[in-house]
């Protein structure tokens, strides 16, 4: 395992992959290439494949920006394809979810030539007329065994496998099989349609795969035009191919599946379907967080028994959900090209993407004031109904931002941790005797506090000094060593804020069988009431601040009602676990 996490700078914005691209287009491997009616096609061809089943997540997100990433950056092509090979799982919902997904996060699949949105299923003619083909060729045959049959002619990693009794039956009898199958003559598991490779092979992969098999099932595009479906090792290579792909990027599992996906390709070339050169499969190592998991089922789980509040709940680490949160698509892309890409397995440290959203959103976010644990201060010596004008930047590094407005009074909102009766060494906020500044406002001194019959402390008293107001030439004469954050009581936002934390308590809450479920973190949401600078009044859904001292919040896109906005929690100023 490797920790990214000090390697991150070092490898950003470049990876292996990158060197492989460079290398092909300096040789012009693919220079030349056209499609059937001669129209160039670019020497750069990516695809991003996911199987519309379900929301995507983090890792999908890495292997989009890799993909789209490496095609803009090399003047390509990404397409955008939809991996819909099995019926029985997909759904339309899925697919819009997943075209809103890539959108959001900052690419798309149109280029000079038009749109590059595909489905798998719109291959399906040629699939089975290329499969027609290898049986004819004497590549491909059907095979009647059942399902045990098959299973204990495999053999093992040890052990070679059995050749199928069936292996060598008559091409044309064969044939004419595939064509009543695909009649929908049989039942599902009758007969299934084998590639006649080497069932002696130390790859399993190469031990006379699986192409086509029965199933009598809707599809959500095909409608009932099919009963049979080309399994995923046969139709992915040549979705790649029909679409000109030269780059075909997938994590490491499927590096024992590179065998077949090239031989496979090499017998249809043969046999006139596709040109060289053919596209070529990479594999590269997966994303994994700590603290996260994206096992599809297990995140349905969160969701069907309501451990979380939905797939776009704040907490998750689907797409949908790390948007309402308050991530920006550039802060993905950040933490995308930090992670880097290797070969080799490991695990990504979470702080890196809470850092990648502290990065972007530092530099862009307006400032605001919020009260998180509301403590009341009055100042005894100010005017009763008096409201005088304060301003703060919009923004530190940005002064042409302007300035916000918000007024002072006699009694304001406070941090219930900005007092204490007695302080602890080193404190330099309110306690009796001691001066502070109330940020933006005037210079005052604590005088005492009021509490209720269980001795809590309900209210701070305080006197000001009416010639300390910051900007004024006076402000200079006050020099105090503790510096609070305050709202008007009269004039705050008083709004619903939703403090996230991440949602497990281990780094690798699924990791070797573990339940995920006794590794929640019971903190990973809490709801308050807190008090905004008024101007808050006015944020939209989406919109993101730095709250002074706290964090940076979004107005939640689901929640917010106008004039009534709702805060999550995006990320905590600094890093604060396991600190
Ligand atoms: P499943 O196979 O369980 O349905 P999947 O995560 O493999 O889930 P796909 O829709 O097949 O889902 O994935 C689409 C693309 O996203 C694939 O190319 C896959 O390699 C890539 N991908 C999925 N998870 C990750 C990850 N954690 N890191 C990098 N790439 C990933
Ligand atoms: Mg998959």
């Amino acid at each position: 395992m490797t920790d990214t996490k000090n390697t991150a700078d070092a490898t950003a914005g470049s990876n292996f992959l990158r060197g492989i691209i460079e290398a092909d287009l300096a040789s012009g491997k693919h220079a030349s290439r056209t499609t059937v009616n001669g129209t160039p096609l670019p020497p750069v061809v990516t695809r991003f494949p996911p199987e519309p089943n379900g929301y995507l997540h983090i890792g999908h997100a890495k292997s989009i920006c890799l993909n789209f990433g490496l095609a803009r950056d090399y003047g390509g092509r990404c397409t955008m394809r939809f991996d819909d090979t099995n019926p029985t799982k997909e759904e339309q919902e899925y697919v819009d979810g997943i075209l809103d997904a890539v959108k959001w996060l900052g690419f798309d699949w149109k280029d000079q030539s038009g749109e590059h949105l595909y489905f798998a299923s719109d291959y399906f003619p040629q699939m089975y007329h290329m499969a027609e083909y290898l049986i004819q060729s004497g590549h491909a045959y059907v095979d009647s065994q059942s399902a045990e049959q098959m299973a204990a002619n495999r053999g093992s990693f040890s052990e070679p496998g059995k050749n199928s009794p069936y292996r060598d039956r008559p091409a044309q009898e064969s044939l004419d099989l595939f064509r009543r199958m695909k009649a929908g003559e049989f039942k599902d598991g009758e007969h299934i349609v084998r590639v006649k490779i080497d069932m002696a092979s130390p790859n399993m992969n190469l031990r006379d795969p699986a192409i086509y098999r029965i199933r009598h099932a809707h599809h959500h595009r095909t409608g009932d035009e099919w009963c049979i479906y080309p399994m995923y090792d046969y139709a992915h290579p040549i979705e790649d191919a029909i679409e000109h792909v030269t780059h075909s990027v997938c994590t490491l599992e499927f590096q024992d599946h590179r065998p077949f996906y090239d031989w496979l390709l090499e017998r249809l070339t043969e046999g006139g379907f596709f040109k060289r050169p053919l596209p070529y499969q990479y594999e590269f190592a997966r994303l994994n967080v700590t603290y996260v998991i994206t096992s599809k089922r297990k995140l349905r789980q969160l969701v069907e028994e309501n451990i979380v509040d939905g797939w776009d709940d704040p907490r998750m680490p689907t797409i949908v959900g790390i948007r309402r949160r308050g991530f920006t698509p550039e802060s993905l892309q950040l933490f995308c090209d930090r992670t880097g890409t290797t070969k080799s397995d490991g695990w990504t440290d979470y702080g890196m993407l809470e850092a990648a959203v502290r990065d972007d959103l530092d530099p862009k976010a307006p400032r605001a004031t919020a009260v998180l644990r509301p403590l009341r201060l009055v100042i005894d010596n100010f005017p009763e109904g008096l409201s005088e004008e304060c301003s703060a930047p919009v923004h530190p590094h940005h002064p042409e931002r302007g300035h916000r407005h918000f007024p002072i009074t006699k009694e304001l909102w406070i941090e219930e941790e900005d007092f204490t009766e007695t302080p602890p060494k080193g404190y330099f906020r309110l306690y009796p005797g001691n001066k502070v500044r109330l940020r933006y406002g005037y210079v005052v001194e604590c005088t005492g506090c009021d509490k209720d019959e269980h001795g809590r402390v309900i209210a701070v008293h305080c006197n000001y000094f009416a010639d300390s107001r910051s900007g004024t030439p006076g402000a200079d004469n006050y020099k105090v060593k503790g510096n609070i954050h305050w709202v008007s009581a009269s004039h705050a936002l008083e709004a619903e804020v939703r403090l996230y934390d991440r949602l497990f308590t281990d780094p690798q809450p699924d990791a070797g069988g573990k339940d995920f479920k006794l590794a929640l973190n019971p903190k990973s949401k809490e709801v308050i009431t807190a008090y905004l600078e008024q101007g808050m009044r006015a944020a939209l859904p989406d919109e993101k601040f730095q709250f002074e001292r706290h964090g940076y919040f979004v107005a939640d896109r689901v929640d917010s009602t106008p004039g009534k906005p709702v805060f999550n929690r995006v990320v905590t100023l600094k890093d604060s676990w396991g600190k």
